[in-house]
């Protein structure tokens, strides 16, 4: 069998606030296949945010092992985590985190520019990928002039921008409406099938954690249950 692209053993992460420990995630045991769409659901403070920032390299575990690809990311230098989020995670956030005085093709080119795109191929690359998610006419916008849906559309245009392998989705339609968020939900969906990207997912929403080929469920910073989906 080909080697998952994530795999998570004993995974933990704790706070310590105060004198008082918190056990963010306390003992998660997850492989992800390449290509795959997993859901991560449970309810608020679950440990489901803190799974995905794992997976992301925006976080460290406290102890147990987490591999993506080739990479053992708690042993990682701050060097290679740097490169591994820009050259293979796209982000995409409940808040859409756009920077405010860039116009949205600019926001698109932010990753490339990261990865030190020349300007004109950085432009081209940019203005089409706002085409794929229907927003080119709007390419000069700043985030003020867009509506939520639109801005993160051009979120999901900038999480495509570098190719990534792996997607993380931290609530990606919590902030929109449902017809709006289905709009989003399907550009993260075309992303898995046309693209090959292995797609992660935060939601509260049944009916976008029904799209996934698998749905993880947590509670209290482990996984509770696995239920797999037959599409
Ligand atoms: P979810 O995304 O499922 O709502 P989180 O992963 O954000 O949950 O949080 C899991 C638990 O870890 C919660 O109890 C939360 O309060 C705690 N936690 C998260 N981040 C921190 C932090 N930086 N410091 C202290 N506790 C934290
Ligand atoms: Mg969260």
């Amino acid at each position: 069998m080909e080697q998952p692209l994530i795999r998570a053993l004993a995974l933990t992460r704790r706070y310590l606030v105060g004198k008082q420990e918190v056990r963010a995630l306390d003992g998660v045991d997850l492989e992800v296949a390449r290509g795959e769409f997993v859901a991560l659901v449970g309810p608020s403070g679950s440990g489901k945010s803190t799974l995905l920032n794992l997976f992301g390299g925006l976080d460290r575990p406290s102890s147990g092992e987490i591999h993506v690809a080739d990479l053992e990311l708690g042993k990682a230098s701050d060097n290679q985590l740097v490169r591994y989020r820009r050259e293979r995670i796209g982000f995409i956030f409940q808040s859409f985190n756009l920077l405010a005085m860039r116009s949205a093709v600019e926001n698109v080119e932010t990753p490339l520019m990261l990865a030190e795109v020349k300007p004109k191929e950085r432009r081209e690359r940019a203005l089409k990928l706002l085409e794929s998610v229907g927003l080119a006419p709007r390419a000069n916008h700043k985030p003020n002039e867009l509506s939520g849906g639109e801005m993160q559309r051009v979120a999901v245009a900038r999480s495509l921008a570098n190719r990534p392998l792996l997607l993380l989705a931290d609530e990606p339609t919590g902030n929109l409406d449902t017809a709006t968020g289905r709009g989003i939900l399907n550009l993260l969906r075309e992303a898995v099938s046309a693209q090959g990207v292995t797609l992660v997912l935060v939601t509260h929403d049944p009916d976008v954690a029904a799209h996934a080929d698998r749905i993880v469920h947590m509670r209290d910073g482990r996984i509770q249950r696995i239920e797999m989906k037959s599409h």
